[in-house]
This record gives C-alpha cells, sequence and structure tokens, in this order.
C-alpha cells in the first residue's frame, strides 16, 4: 500500500510528465456494402456453386449456380467483378 508516501514520489504520478501516447486519430471510411447474390427466379439466397473461374485474368470470377429454394432449381451464372 502507498497511503503514506509523497505522490509526487510514486513512479505513477512521476510518469504523468512523460510524453503521452498521442490522441487516436480517427479517419472516416468510406463503407463499401457487398449483396450476396441472390436467384433471379425467386430472389432465394440458399444457391450451390456447381463450376467456376476463381479468377478469369481480370480479377473477376464466374460462377455457375443453381438456386436451392424449394420449388426452384433455378440455374444461372453468377459473375464477380
Ligand atoms: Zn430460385
Amino acid at each position: 500500500m502507498q497511503t503514506n508516501r509523497n505522490p509526487s514520489l510514486t513512479p505513477w504520478v512521476a510518469n504523468t510528465e512523460a510524453p503521452r501516447h498521442e490522441p487516436r486519430r480517427y479517419q472516416r471510411l468510406a463503407t463499401v456494402v457487398v449483396q450476396r447474390p441472390r436467384c433471379p427466379a425467386c430472389d432465394g439466397v440458399r444457391l450451390m456453386k456447381y463450376r467456376s473461374i476463381a479468377d478469369q485474368g481480370d480479377g473477376s470470377a464466374l460462377a455457375w449456380v443453381r438456386c436451392m429454394a424449394d420449388g426452384c432449381g433455378c440455374r444461372f451464372k453468377l459473375l464477380m467483378e
């Protein structure tokens, strides 16, 4: 316990003169929204990729997708730019 000691001699108080961390610089970050792919027929989101090209050479990816929603089964291509 440090009850009767001179506060100026305690390490905690002595360190108050030491340089502090710089205040955190807050930066406004833009928000980019990535929507999940949806079936063009039923708007469903339960999709199964059955074939894909991870990178077509320009950074985009192409996938062949089948909708797994009950009673739909729509097949479509999914291009991710
Ligand atoms: Zn569907």
